[in-house]
């Protein structure tokens, strides 16, 4: 697996400091939880995120998933977010905090923010590990960035490439050679 990275982007020690950091500023940003927070990650690229960040948030808390798919196989082209699975938990009335692994065209985060307002939440706020600054755009704003990158195509800490490469430490960028065999359809 290591040999199909052509570099590293993060490494699994700035990934680990920076997360600890958005902890501390997410849990200043809430003084006055009363009944905790709801935190909804997008599957399935979130998982590794969501999982060292809430061992450093100190609320009380309670994880709802919900499934969207950008990509499908082996291709590194968004085709539009699409809900494949709705959130599994009530969050009326909660203060819920969304994760996400990178935010791109801003397609996933807008789908999400949009279907999670319809249950009438106290607050929506929103977390990004990643953030690709080139086609970001001015309507869909992450309140918590991890690091901001350039426009390539990466992978590892939950990203994927046709499903693999998720459990790489760091963020990585693959060999060309890789993504050459992409389905273009
Ligand atoms: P957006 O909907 O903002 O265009 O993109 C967000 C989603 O697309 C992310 O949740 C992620 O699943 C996927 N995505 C965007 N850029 C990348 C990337 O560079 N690598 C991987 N593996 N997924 C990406
Ligand atoms: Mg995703």
């Amino acid at each position: 697996m290591e040999a199909d990275i052509d570099r590293v982007l993060i490494s699994r020690e700035r990934l680990a400091e920076r997360v600890r950091e958005m902890a501390g500023q997410i849990a200043r940003s809430y003084p006055d939880l009363d009944a905790g927070l709801s935190l909804v990650p997008i599957l399935s690229g979130s998982v590794i995120f969501l999982a060292d960040l809430i061992r450093h948030l100190p609320m009380k808390m309670k994880i709802g998933l919900i499934t969207v798919s950008s990509y499908s196989g082996a291709t590194t082209t968004s085709k539009g977010a699409k809900l494949l699975q709705d959130l599994n938990v009530d969050v009326t009335g909660r203060d819920v905090l969304v994760l996400d692994d990178i935010l791109d065209t801003g397609n996933t985060l807008r789908l999400v923010t949009a279907k999670l307002a319809e249950r009438k939440p106290r607050s929506i706020k929103t977390a990004v590990l990643l953030r690709k600054t080139a086609k970001a755009p001015d309507d869909v704003v992450a309140d918590f960035v991890g690091f901001d990158i350039e426009d390539v195509f990466v992978v590892g800490y939950g990203l994927d490439y046709n499903d693999h490469y998720r459990n790489l430490p760091h963020i990585a960028v693959l060999k060309p050679e890789i993504y050459a065999a992409e389905v273009r359809s």
